[in-house]
């Protein structure tokens, strides 16, 4: 239950990622348990499912995301305990480990439906309810068992993330359907926008594939969506030079355009 792995992989003067402060369990004792998944485009897109335990967020890395339908098992990667601030977190990790975009797809809370979660995570089989935005009802983390064995860091690592048969499963596919932030409301091209666009210039984190090939559309975007904003700053600032007459009327538009400008950035 350390983050000492956590720690270990990261530069935290060069990420924005929380190193995680001592104490978080103490704080937390008696309020519901606290999860999230977080959307990740790093060298390949993932979505990371993390379940608030004794203090830190244990966190499976599930390529294809969750599936609301029970015949579809979803491989989980088990992987190192993350701290209870990253659940909060959204936004760009410029280099270094999990380099990419990071959006937070859902939150809310879970109640585990055995009494001893640390037996079940020790058998292997975790049941629980979640109740987020997007994820709701009773699902299963069962671990494999060696299909993966002798994989990095052994096959005791992956898990099947599956929803149970309740009034909350469906053929839906919930990743298309609700794919954006429950944040900021953002797709990846706009966390992008906000921070840097051209941030990878030289040392892409995801450089072929599908993955590479999203992440150049993306960074393309965002950096259309950013020239729009910078583009709107200097439209407001030329108006400005006009004669008095014209400007009492332009007041009123810049306004209206800095709020729909706000609404954009929301
Ligand atoms: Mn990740």
């Amino acid at each position: 239950m350390a983050l000492e792995e956590y720690r270990k992989k990261r530069n935290f003067s060069s990420t924005p990622e929380p190193a995680g402060k001592p104490g978080a369990a103490a704080k937390r004792a008696g309020k519901p348990l606290f999860f999230c998944v977080q959307k990740h485009l790093a060298s390949h897109l993932h979505y990371d499912f993390r379940l608030e335990h004794k203090g830190v967020l244990l966190s499976w890395a599930v390529p294809k995301g969750p599936a609301l339908d029970p015949a579809t098992k979803r491989l989980a990667m088990k992987v190192e305990d993350h701290p209870l601030e990253y659940g909060e977190f959204e936004g760009v990790i410029p280099e270094g480990y999990g380099a990419g975009i990071v959006m937070l797809w859902d939150r809310g809370t879970w109640t585990p439906e055995s009494d001893d979660v640390d037996a079940a995570l020790k058998k292997g089989d975790l049941k629980f309810t979640l109740d987020g935005y997007k994820l709701k009802g009773s699902w299963v983390l069962v671990r494999t068992g060696g299909r993966y064995a002798g994989a990095r860091g052994g096959g005791d690592r992956s898990w099947l993330l599956i929803k149970h048969r309740d009034e909350w499963a469906g053929e839906l596919d919930i990743t298309e359907f609700a794919s954006r932030s429950v944040k900021s409301e953002g797709d990846f091209e706009d966390i992008l926008a906000e921070d840097t666009p051209a941030i990878w210039k030289s040392n892409r984190p995801a450089k072929g594939g599908d993955a590479g090939a999203m992440l150049a559309t993306i960074i393309e975007r965002a950096a259309k969506l950013k020239a729009k904003r910078t583009g709107t700053t200097t439209a407001r600032a030329t108006s400005a030079k006009t004669t008095k007459v014209a400007k009492t009327r332009r007041v009123s538009s810049s306004k209206a355009a800095r709020s729909s400008s706000k609404k954009k950035a929301t």
